[in-house]
């Protein structure tokens, strides 16, 4: 197979940041080969105060928290889990930023990568019809938008939950998938 090489652009963002980012990425890269993750990039937009978000194999993180010590990110993530802001459900309980918003973002470039296998989608769409008729099988509040959330949700939890968060059946049945795949 191809090794796919992941574009760095990292002007812009705190040195908290410069060797966390490709650290992460190269390592999920690493182990899950499918995703068709190529860059890594900033973007600034007026009064957006989200995370990021991906398109295709671009990952997209927004300045508005990169440019800051990432001291910033975790406190307002932390604040975000007891108050609901930021637009963080507060089922995340296991999983803390930026680790969880990187494997999540990682996710979506894991689905994109695998969109044309049947077997994929199928199972995908099983899962998340499952998590549709019980949302309490979820990993998070988040999992229950749409497919594509579902799957990048339940993939972070997959790395980063503990035992005890919800939805970790989902979540092993989903890595045992991704390791047959
Ligand atoms: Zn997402």
């Amino acid at each position: 197979m191809v090794v796919r090489k992941i574009r760095y652009r990292l002007g812009g963002f705190h040195r908290d940041y410069r060797s966390i980012i490709p650290d992460t990425f190269a390592a999920l890269a690493e182990t899950y080969k499918r995703a068709a993750l190529t860059e890594v990039n900033g973007y600034r937009k007026e009064g957006d105060r989200s995370l990021g978000f991906t398109d295709n194999g671009n990952i997209s993180l927004n300045l508005h928290w990169f440019s800051r010590p990432i001291g910033e990110l975790q406190k307002s993530a932390l604040e975000g889990m007891k108050h609901g802001i930021m637009g963080v459900p507060r089922w995340h309980d296991g999983m803390k930023e930026p680790a969880h918003l990187f494997t999540h973002e990682f996710g979506h470039t894991l689905e994109y990568g695998l969109r044309n296998r049947r077997e994929f989608r199928d199972f995908v769409e099983t899962k998340f019809g499952e998590t549709r008729r019980e949302p309490s099988c979820a990993v998070s509040g988040y999992a229950l938008v749409n497919d594509s959330e579902w799957l990048a949700e339940t993939f972070a939890a997959s790395q980063l939950a503990g035992p005890l968060t919800t939805g970790m059946r989902q979540a092993k049945e989903l890595a045992e998938f991704l390791e047959g795949i």
